[in-house]
């Protein structure tokens, strides 16, 4: 009779365990749109860990599809937002605490010795990249100063109020209407984007190598565009062309002294590898983009000129 018992006690563990291994690394990845128990168990822990902020109500709509994102983006896992073996494995890990901001002192877009990372067809991004504070800037940022494209767009924290800050102090002069069309791209939004223009050529009637060869002159190879970072904006006018506004001639004579450079111009196509792009800003702090704009430098040539040589 006791061995009996033993025997169920041992099997009903194992089922239990079993169970709870299913539950918390299914086989099928959560994503837009699931819904049930596993979801609202995922949504309470990504409240419990600071990521989400509703109700668990268990469906998987866009405000989970952004705390799952925001979790990818800090565990260094493929950001698509789904919450597959890899992502439910590190989020119930109980190491998976989130980071307070400040509480690491390197931010992962500064090198070592405190210059801007750079990202560019010689340096790659790196695989393994962990973002240090993404925002989603569609909540995050005042919409009677900027308003963004698309809804789900992420950027680093501290960039994000550096733009702030910027674009407060050009509306307070008369200067409005701005709008952010792309902040951060994971790699494989970059690939989407770089298939988009090769299919758009193809379609213009180039043969596919033309096509290809094409798209790079205007879309960033994925793995080597400056927009993994978090870092940079494409700041825009809606329903115009950029260049020449007022909102153009504003940035270019005052993003410095809010920590900002014009990131490829045209007189340094040459040396950064891509052509001139009047709406793209990064964020390099005050200290090194006012250098820059006083001796005419690019990135490229700012680094080359002034940061350490290993
Ligand atoms: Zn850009």
């Amino acid at each position: 009779m006791l061995r009996e018992h033993r025997w169920a006690a041992a099997a009903l563990a194992a089922l239990i365990i079993v169970l709870f291994t299913f539950q918390a690394f299914g086989a099928a990845a959560l994503n837009k749109g699931s819904r049930g128990s596993e979801v609202r168990r995922l949504q309470e822990r990504l409240t419990e860990l600071g990521y989400e902020s509703g109700t668990a109500d268990g469906v998987y709509g866009n405000a989970t599809y952004l705390a799952v994102l925001l979790f990818q983006s800090r565990n260094g896992l493929e950001m698509d937002g789904a919450a597959g073996d890899k992502t439910l494995e590190k989020l119930y890990q109980d190491t998976s605490v989130p980071r307070l901001p400040g509480e690491e002192e390197l931010k992962p877009y500064v090198t070592e010795d405190g210059f801007p990372l750079l990202v560019n067809l010689e340096h790659p991004f790196a695989e393994d990249y962990v973002y240090y504070d993404l925002v989603v800037m569609n909540t995050y940022c005042d919409k009677s100063v900027v308003k963004m494209k698309y809804s789900n767009t992420l950027a680093e924290r501290e960039a994000v109020d550096a733009l702030m800050t910027m674009l407060r102090a050009a509306k307070a002069q008369g200067i409005g209407k701005w709008q952010i069309s792309a902040a951060n791209r994971t790699v494989s939004d970059q690939q989407r984007l770089m298939n988009n223009r090769i299919n758009t050529n193809m379609k213009n009637g180039m043969s596919r190598k033309r096509a290809e060869s094409a798209a790079r002159q205007t879309v960033a190879v994925p793995g080597f565009s400056e927009h993994h970072l978090g870092t940079c904006f494409d700041i825009t006018v809606p329903g115009v062309a950029f260049a020449g506004t007022k909102q153009h001639k504003w940035l270019l004579e005052n993003c410095w002294d809010y920590g900002f450079i014009l990131r490829y111009p045209e007189d340094k196509t040459e040396i950064t590898g891509f052509v001139a792009e009047a709406w793209h800003y990064r964020y390099v702090g005050v200290e090194h983009a006012r250098i820059m704009r006083d001796e005419n430098l690019c990135l490229e040539e700012y680094i080359e000129k002034y940061a350490q040589k290993p």
